[in-house]
């Protein structure tokens, strides 16, 4: 379906769980972490209902996010379904990977086609302080396992994080050299509550170009997707910076988003929810085409002191 605006959207994320086994301080900080009643999560069967209905109009790529899909309950058979829907072509998963060593091989049996995994230190202790006590060997098995398990292009996920991991950013480019991995930083997004960061925090994309300038980057072709595209010469994978806060990609926005509690949310940034819980196919198609309907033209500036409007933080509405 196209939007008011011209913009063909064509890309579903489903949130599975606002839960997680990890509390990345810019995501889930200490004291902001609601348990919701499990009468209020969208059930298995809705959230197929809800595939059916988007694919109805015209939306060909579906990505589980959550939360940490991989706690999930069920997480093999919502991903053999939901590949199994005429009209998917694609179905992704980002995931934190700690559990990803033991389910990579059955997600891929399942039809899942893509992985992007998130990690924002490659030094064991900052990766424990930075998601609340994660182990940062988990991670790094599950990228081998899932590297090895041959999904089509795996995906790291940085949060360039100012005065905690940016000096890692040419740690992070290195791995992308021997094996077709891509690591993609993204600027870190100041939500509802971003955690105890200061403005420092927030740094922009433009410092990892300057942290590899004398990386002779190439730029490559965009893939499809938000982020812009460098290569180190002869490296097998790409490097991709994200950069909601300080060059906005609004005017190519193709998505609309599900959370866990069973609201559409036309823009990521935006208070704008349209519930989909309860509905029957039929209502479900009117309501994700009345949530295509409201996405608006942009959000409002992103800044330490002009935060997302969302009303969520990420482990609610997915990333
Ligand atoms: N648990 C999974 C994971 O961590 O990959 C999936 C959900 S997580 C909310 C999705 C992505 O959002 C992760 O890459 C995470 O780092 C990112 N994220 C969360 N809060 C963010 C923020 N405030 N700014 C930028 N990215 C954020
Ligand atoms: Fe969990 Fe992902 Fe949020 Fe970290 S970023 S707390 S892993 S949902």
């Amino acid at each position: 379906m196209i939007d008011k605006y011209g913009r063909t959207i064509s890309y579903l994320r489903i949130s599975l769980t606002d839960k997680c086994n990890l509390r990345c301080r810019y995501c889930m900080p200490p004291g902001t972490v609601e348990k919701k009643p499990h009468s209020d999560i969208i059930s298995e069967e809705e959230i197929i209902s809800c595939v059916k209905a988007a694919v109805n109009l015209g939306i060909k790529k579906i990505r589980l996010t959550g939360g940490e899909p991989l706690i999930k309950k069920n997480i093999i058979n919502i991903v053999k379904k939901i590949k199994s829907v005429q009209g998917v072509e694609e179905l992704c998963l980002t995931t934190n990977g700690v559990l990803l060593s033991k389910l990579a091989r059955d997600l891929k049996s399942a039809g899942l086609d893509r992985i992007n995994i998130s990690i924002d230190s490659l030094n064991e202790e900052k990766y424990k302080y930075i998601t609340g006590g994660g182990n940062i060997k988990d991670v790094l098995e599950g990228i081998d396992v899932a590297y090895k398990t041959g999904f089509k292009k795996i995906k790291l996920n940085v949060v360039l994080i100012g005065g905690f991991n940016d000096d890692e950013i040419e740690d992070f480019a290195n791995m992308t050299i021997d094996r077709d991995i891509d690591v993609r930083f993204i600027e870190l997004m100041p939500m509802y509550d971003s955690g105890d960061f200061d403005k420092n925090a927030f740094i922009p994309y433009t410092v990892v170009l300057d942290k590899l300038k004398n990386r002779n980057l190439e730029v490559i072709e965009k893939d499809g997707g938000v982020a812009k595209l460098y290569k180190i010469p002869n490296a097998k994978g790409n490097i991709g910076l994200i950069s909601p806060v300080n060059n906005h990609f609004c005017s190519e926005c193709n998505r609309i988003r599900l959370t866990a509690d069973g609201k559409i949310k036309p823009c990521l940034h935006s208070s704008d929810e349209i519930n989909i819980k309860g509905l029957d196919d039929i209502q479900m198609k009117k309501k994700l085409e009345e949530a295509i309907y409201k996405k608006p033209e942009k959000h409002d500036e992103l800044s330490y002191t002009s935060r997302s409007k969302a009303h969520r933080n990420m482990n609610q509405i997915g990333g």
